[in-house]
């Protein structure tokens, strides 16, 4: 980080400012400029607040030079994070995930893990605790959500991803595989604390209006808490013109790759709200640079619970499956980033 302090700062005063850095393992130097006095600082600048610092006497900016997200940054940890979920390596391999937005029953929920397995998903999602934005709405079958999901990708072979809304559910998604937390809590602070307990990995979606660092920010929630099994997920941002459901940020996508080592995956189908925008999407995130894809798979669409008008059947899952198959050699991914 540097700090731009007026020219006619008194000597006092910048000691002062260095000493109060110095607490916070901070360590500055002092340039005289013709027009201001530059403090270049060094150590664990990630813990300043750029904006508290620009509200002090005689500082006139404050500028990172380094993220804040320090442990989620690419330039701290170069190689990808591979985050193994059963035999699937996130970050290294492809993945597909499919399922329904909620597992609504036994037949509902085997119907689709199966059909997704044969078309080349390998991960089953589904949830149990839904966060809908109306109260009226299908609100999940919660434990007996949870217990009809990973007896289905026990008996399909895939292993199971579904949101946690709340830490108190944490004994009732023991054999979960992988914790989502959904875009409404990705800045549950709680939450993601909790989670960053856990040795467990845990797929965080993107707020519906997070910037990248926001996001990555909360992705060092997770990190900073000592878990380093930590998948991102892009579905879409609410930017008021998108014809969609939400406007999927594909440039997002390099970007995230580039700003951090943890697998980036894609929501198509919250983003693209009916299904005939999924596949669309869908093959936009794999060809810039996404690791993996999680999208809404229905048996019955038209009879869906939550999110019908975006599920895809199982036909057209295999459809997706096998078009992004056929892209993904001339997908974007670099050497090096
Ligand atoms: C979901 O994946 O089930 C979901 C609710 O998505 P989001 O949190 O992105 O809206
Ligand atoms: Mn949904």
């Amino acid at each position: 980080m540097i700090l731009v302090l007026q020219k006619n700062t008194p000597e006092p005063a910048i000691r002062q400012l260095l000493a109060q850095l110095a607490l916070q393992n901070v360590k500055g130097g002092c340039v005289a400029g013709e027009t201001s006095i530059l403090l270049p600082l060094v150590g664990e600048t990630w813990r300043l607040d750029p904006a508290a610092l620009q509200a002090l006497p005689y500082v006139q900016e404050a500028r990172r030079l380094t993220p804040a997200y320090h442990l989620a940054a690419r330039s701290a940890h170069p190689e990808n994070t591979v985050v193994p979920v059963g035999d699937v390596r996130v970050g290294a391999d492809f993945c597909l995930i499919a399922g329904p937005c909620a597992v609504e029953s036994a037949h509902q929920i085997q119907t689709v893990a199966a059909a997704v397995k044969a078309a080349g998903a390998v991960m089953l999602r589904g949830g149990a605790f839904k966060p809908r934005t109306s109260p009226y709405t299908f609100q999940g079958l919660e434990k007996t959500g949870v217990d009809l999901l990973v007896q289905a990708g026990r008996t399909a072979g895939l292993p199971v991803v579904t949101e946690i809304t709340d830490i108190s559910q944490l004994d009732l998604l023991a054999d979960v595989d992988v914790l989502q937390v959904g875009a409404r809590n990705m800045q549950n602070y709680t939450l993601l604390k909790a989670l960053g307990q856990l040795r467990r990995p845990v797929l965080l979606k993107r707020g519906l209006s997070a910037t990248v660092e926001e996001f990555l920010l909360a992705a060092e929630y997770l990190l900073s808490g000592g878990n380093e099994q930590v998948i991102l997920c892009e579905r879409g941002v609410r930017s008021g013109v998108s014809a969609a459901r939400a406007a999927l940020d594909v440039s997002a996508i390099p970007v995230l790759k580039r700003a951090t080592h943890l697998p980036v995956l894609v929501d198509p189908s919250h983003a693209a709200g009916r299904s005939e925008l999924v596949l669309p999407l869908a093959l936009a995130a794999a060809a810039a640079g996404a690791d993996g894809l999680m999208v809404e798979v229905h048996d019955r669409p038209a009879c869906a619970l939550s999110d019908g008008g975006q599920s895809l059947t199982c036909r057209q899952f295999r459809e997706l499956s096998a078009a992004v198959t056929a892209l993904l050699p001339y997908a974007w991914r670099p050497d090096t980033f």
